[in-house]
């Protein structure tokens, strides 16, 4: 059967549920997915602190203060940051405060050091520019019961900060799917058979190499079963170590060679199988299914296209099961700096190269990075987006507008801070 790329993926996705949750310490919860909403249990921050190195005063006293008449305030204590101030301020004294430190009862007001004359016994403030300022209000953050951090976040730094300065010294997250790999045909070898490959007699099985890799980046865990020949008692042998793992993906044998017999073997199995051919180039004969409650996907054996239907179907499945929300990559708008020509009414997806441009105004510009064959895995490797052609454009002019699938995050940096 023939689908769409959109049905394609909404059918997989149907599938992808959320893993159940396990404690992570703090340290090891970046990139992972809040299972719980995190409230706070206190006051953040937790007294009424100063924001300058200054005096804490009564804004009454200092309201007149100016160069030409100075004020003069007589000290009674110093309190540092992790310290307590012990005295009131009344009409008339100040006490000297740090950044941070708790601001004394009576004051409204900190004046920064650099308006004053730094005084230890009596203090010169020479501005009233800080009146009724600098002073930070207790729970000006987070008050108790407050969401720090909702359930469904991928925990990113600033959440971290947040959830340690809560408590939240281990935290509920997803699980990170264990994800099985199994490619199969017999004209594949590990890199570790590299002899094989200098004699001529085999290439080596880059796609071991690129779903494993492109696992981890989606945020699971690669469980790789080895390289299955061209036989299925051999390949229903491997499958076994598939066991327990979240998430089994294939690639190779889901094509009407006479030795793919991946959707064979599977069903054996008890799966419940569709195979489509996806309306899209790369070409995409894409298996999928439920081995009890483990969704196996079957990408094409062409080392591009295994990548390509690994962006487009894997990862959001990966990602949908670590508990993510938003699990497609966003597109943007980009000029074609080339014509393109398409031969099939199909989704192709081409391996491009964006750059940006000078003025904000201006797309980025789009080029390819040159043929585009399905086996062509280098032109994979010098890709930073996919550039997408929908099946209803048999040309695209240079100049002409596109949408692209960027590739990673490195698609987006540049040389240079930009503000
Ligand atoms: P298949 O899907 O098995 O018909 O393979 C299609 C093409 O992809 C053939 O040229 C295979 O040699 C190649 N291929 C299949 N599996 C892999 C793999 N794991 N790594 C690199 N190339 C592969
Ligand atoms: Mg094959």
């Amino acid at each position: 059967m023939a689908v769409t790329v959109l049905e394609a993926s909404e059918r997989i996705l149907a599938h992808a549920t959320p893993l159940d949750t396990e404690h992570v310490s703090l340290y090891d919860a970046l990139g992972r997915v809040l299972a719980e909403d995190v409230r706070s249990p206190i006051e953040h921050p937790p007294w009424d602190n100063s924001s300058m190195d200054g005096y804490a005063v009564r804004a009454d006293d200092v309201r007149d203060a100016s160069e030409a008449k100075p004020i003069t305030l007589r000290v009674i204590e110093t309190v540092a940051a992790g310290q307590r101030p012990t005295a009131h301020v009344s009409p008339g004294v100040a006490i000297r405060i740090m950044t941070g430190a708790p601001v004394p009862t009576g004051a409204d007001s900190v004046i920064r050091v650099e308006d004053t004359d730094g005084g230890e016994s009596t203090v010169v403030i020479r501005d009233a520019r800080d009146a009724m300022r600098n002073v930070r209000p207790r729970g000006e953050d987070l008050r108790v019961g407050d969401v720090a951090v909702p359930r469904g976040t991928v925990l990113g730094p600033a959440h971290i900060g947040v959830l340690a300065s809560v408590g939240g010294a281990s935290v509920l997250v997803h699980r990170r799917p264990v994800v099985a790999i199994l490619v199969s045909g017999d004209e594949l070898v590990d890199v570790d058979q590299f002899d094989a490959v200098r004699r001529g007699d085999r290439i080596v099985s880059s796609n071991s190499y690129t779903i494993s890799a492109n696992v981890r980046a989606a945020g699971g865990e690669p469980r790789y079963l080895g390289i299955a020949p061209d036989d299925p008692d051999r390949y229903r042998g491997l499958l076994e170590g598939a066991r327990g793992a979240d998430l089994l993906i294939t690639s190779g044998g889901v094509s009407v060679g006479a030795f793919d017999f991946t959707k064979d073997v599977l069903r054996e199995l008890g799966a419940e199988l569709s195979l489509w051919r996806v309306r899209m180039r790369p070409g995409a004969p894409l298996g999928f299914g439920m081995l009890g409650t483990m969704p196996w996907l079957g990408l094409p054996g062409n080392p591009v296209s295994a990548m390509v239907t690994f962006e487009l179907f894997a990862r959001p499945l990966i990602r949908r099961q670590r508990g993510e929300r938003a699990v497609f990559q966003r597109t943007i708008d980009v000029r074609a700096a080339e014509e393109i020509t398409l031969a099939a009414p199909l989704m192709h997806f081409m391996r491009g190269v964006i750059e940006w441009p000078a003025s904000p105004n201006e797309l980025p510009s789009a080029r390819l990075t040159g043929p585009q064959g399905s086996g062509l895995l280098t032109s994979m490797a010098r890709a930073n987006a996919l550039l997408i052609v929908p099946p209803d454009r048999q040309i695209v002019r240079a100049g002409e507008t596109l949408r692209a699938l960027p590739l990673g995050e490195s698609a987006l940096s540049r040389e240079h801070l930009e503000l």
